[in-house]
């Protein structure tokens, strides 16, 4: 049921994630007053810079208390100069998919017009859906077996989260036709004809695939999908993959419509949202106030197409659209940031989706 006030989690991190959180409370602000709903906001401290002071990358009561909000707005964690006594970065992010068993992430990747990209394609309008938890990662908690001569990762697909993530895939399909006009397909990246794990994938993508007679499906395998991302991203729709072939494939999704700086993301279950930029935590420009702000911009909007989902509520899903097309104009445009070839800061960029948010409702 739609709600006049939603609470909204925010995770600013390190690095350029306090600096993009801002801007998109900004917009997701405007957004809200000019279509007629309300924010809140708690602000909640993880990441890199905690662990140097307290030694854990999220405190347990933080953890508990971003799943009550009804989304999370995650900035960027970790730093490369501050490690885990194992070597690895600090990622709070993958500690929050695991304990809420977000399960998928949502990976739109969308070509703006005035955003420069080194693919020929007029159109490209793609979301990417990758499964978290199994495929490839399985095993990322198994005893290693000290060997110097083999070592093993274990590939896991089940029933139960393949369901799970095909009809999430098929319903997002149905979704984007509906609202955005796209046209309808969901396409399965696998290696079906060498992993049984991926046959296994495969026959489960097209039991599901059945149930949606209004959804056209495909199946490539990942090399020759992977080459076409970048040959023909035109003819994508919706694109679905295991664990970590889902990782590549929305990083060249990402690349093929213009780079991090503009690639929104949103890490799901059926009971929670971890919205959050593409990007990492960027500290060789972090402070300089240049960090463009528009992936976690559209990641705010994800937040309120996600809230619209789960409370049937109308109003969100057209402020989604609202904010969506004001970045688009903005990109059109300008100002932009350095990484897109423009010179405009941060605040710039974000007072301009502000004044477009603002014109077309007074347009509308
Ligand atoms: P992680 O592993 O944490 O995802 P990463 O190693 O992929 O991080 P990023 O922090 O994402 O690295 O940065 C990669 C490059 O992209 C850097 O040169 C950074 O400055 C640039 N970059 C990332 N995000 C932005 C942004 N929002 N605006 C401008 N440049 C960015």
């Amino acid at each position: 049921m739609s709600k006049s006030s939603y609470d909204i989690a925010l995770l600013p991190g390190d690095g350029i994630g306090p600096e993009v959180v801002d801007a998109a409370v900004t917009i997701l602000d405007a957004a809200a007053a000019a279509y007629g709903f309300s924010l809140s906001y708690t602000s909640y401290d993880a990441g890199a810079t905690l662990y140097q002071s307290t030694g854990v990358s999220i405190s347990a009561a933080t953890m508990e208390a971003i799943g009550s909000a009804d989304a999370i707005l995650l900035g960027a964690a970790g730093l490369p100069s501050v490690r885990k006594p194992d070597g690895t970065e600090i990622a709070p992010q993958i500690d929050i998919r695991e304990h809420y068993g977000l399960f998928a992430s949502l990976r739109p990747a969308r070509l703006f017009p005035g955003v420069p990209t080194r693919v020929q394609a007029e159109h490209i309008d793609m979301l990417v859906i990758r499964e978290t938890t199994e495929g490839l990662f399985a095993g990322r908690h198994d005893p290693l077996e000290p060997s110097d001569d083999a070592v093993s990762d274990r590939l896991t697909i089940t029933r139960a989260t393949s369901e799970r993530l095909f009809t999430l895939a098929f319903e997002q399909a149905t979704l984007r036709k509906a609202t955005q006009g796209t046209p309808g397909r969901v396409t399965l990246l696998d290696k079906a004809n060498v992993l049984r794990s991926n046959a296994f994938l495969r026959k489960i993508f097209d039991e599901i695939a059945a149930k949606y007679p209004d959804i056209a499906s495909d199946h490539l395998y990942i090399d020759a999908g992977s080459m076409m991302l970048v040959t023909n991203p035109e003819r994508f729709d919706v694109v679905v993959s295991e664990n970590v072939f889902g990782d590549i494939t929305s990083e060249i999704a990402a690349g093929v419509v213009g780079g991090l700086g503009v690639a929104p993301s949103g890490d799901v279950s059926l009971e929670h949202g971890v919205f959050q930029p593409c990007h990492g935590s960027a500290p060789d420009i972090a402070g300089q106030g240049n960090a463009n702000p528009v992936a976690t911009i559209l990641s705010g909007a994800m937040l309120l197409d996600w809230i619209a989902d789960r409370h049937d509520d109308t109003t969100c899903r057209t402020a989604a659209a609202a904010v969506r097309d004001a970045v688009a104009s903005v990109l059109a445009q300008g100002p932009k940031t350095p990484d897109l070839g423009g010179t405009a800061s941060t605040s710039e960029v974000t007072h301009a989706v502000a004044e477009a948010l603002s014109t077309s409702r007074v347009r509308a």
